[in-house]
C-alpha cells in the first residue's frame, strides 16, 4: 500500500514523500530543501530509498546531492537535471519506475521546462505533475511553446478523473483570480473559488487537487471547451492556450 505524506516547503513549495508499506521503499518526489526532506522522512520513521525529479528548477532539484549523500538513495529523472544537479538513471515518456511492486507510468509534460515529466501511479490514482499544472493554473511556459504545453496538458486530461493531482507550489489563490476573469460566468469555479478563499483564510492546503473537478474548473484544461475559444480567441485550442498563458503572464 502507498502513503503519500505532505508537507510545505520553501514559501510555497509542497513537499512529498511517497512510501510503499510492503517494500518499505521511500521516494521523494522533487527535492526543493534536502534538509527539510531528511527531517520529515525522520519523524515518519522512513529512510528515502528514491528520488524522483519531474523537472531541473532549483527548488526541485535542488536537494538532490544532500539527500543522495545521507542516504545513498538512487536518483530518477529527465535528461535536463543531468550536469546541473546528481541524476542516476534518465528517463522519458513511456518509461516505468517501481516503488517496490507500485508501478508509476512517466509522462511528458513539458512546456514549463523542456524536459518537464509526471510520474502517474495508476493503482493508487495519484500522479505528481511538478510544475506542469496546478490547482486553477498551470506552469510558466519559461522553455516551451503552446503547441507542446497543450499537448501536455491534454495527457493530463486524458488520466482517470478521480486521479488525484500533487501539484508542487501553493498557487491556487492566486490562480483563482486569473481563472475568474477568464471563465466569468463557470458556476462550478465560482463554488471552488470561495472554497478556495476559506481554506487559506484558515491557512489550509489546497492541494491536491481531483482531475475532476480541474476539468470542469481550470482555464489552462479548458482551452478546447467552446466558450474559452471563443472569449479568448483562437482557431485550435493551443492557439486559446497560449492566448490564456500570455493574459496570466500579465495579469
Ligand atoms: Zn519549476
Ligand atoms: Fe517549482
Amino acid at each position: 500500500m502507498i502513503h503519500v505524506h505532505q508537507f510545505p516547503c520553501l514559501s510555497d513549495n509542497y513537499g512529498y514523500l511517497v512510501h510503499d508499506t510492503d517494500s518499505h521503499e521511500t521516494a521523494a518526489i522533487d527535492t526543493p530543501d534536502g534538509t527539510e526532506y531528511l527531517r520529515q522522512a525522520e519523524l515518519k520513521g522512513w529512510r528515502i530509498t528514491q528520488i524522483w525529479n519531474t523537472h531541473w528548477h532549483p527548488d526541485h532539484a535542488g536537494g538532490n546531492e544532500a539527500i543522495k549523500a545521507a542516504t545513498g538513495c538512487t536518483i530518477t529523472g529527465p535528461a535536463e537535471v543531468e550536469g546541473r544537479f546528481p541524476i542516476d538513471r534518465i528517463v522519458g515518456h513511456g518509461d516505468t519506475v517501481m516503488l517496490g511492486e507500485t508501478q508509476a507510468a512517466v509522462l511528458d509534460v513539458s512546456g514549463h521546462t523542456n524536459g518537464h515529466i509526471a510520474f502517474h501511479l495508476a493503482s493508487a490514482g495519484v500522479a505528481f505533475v511538478g510544475d506542469s499544472v496546478f490547482a486553477l493554473g498551470c506552469g510558466r511556459m519559461f522553455e516551451g511553446e503552446p503547441k507542446q504545453f497543450w499537448t501536455s496538458l491534454s495527457r493530463i486530461k486524458a488520466l482517470p478523473p478521480q486521479t488525484l493531482l500533487y501539484c508542487a507550489h501553493e498557487y491556487t489563490a492566486s490562480n483563482a483570480k486569473f481563472a475568474l476573469h477568464a471563465d466569468p460566468d463557470n458556476a462550478a469555479l465560482q463554488a471552488y473559488a470561495d472554497e478556495i478563499a476559506a481554506k487559506r483564510a484558515r491557512n489550509e492546503w489546497t492541494v491536491p487537487t481531483t482531475l475532476e473537478r480541474e476539468l470542469a474548473t481550470n482555464p489552462f484544461l479548458r482551452a478546447d471547451d467552446p466558450a474559452i475559444m471563443t472569449k479568448w480567441g483562437g482557431a485550435v485550442p493551443h492557439e486559446t492556450f497560449a492566448a490564456l498563458r500570455a493574459a496570466k503572464d500579465n495579469f
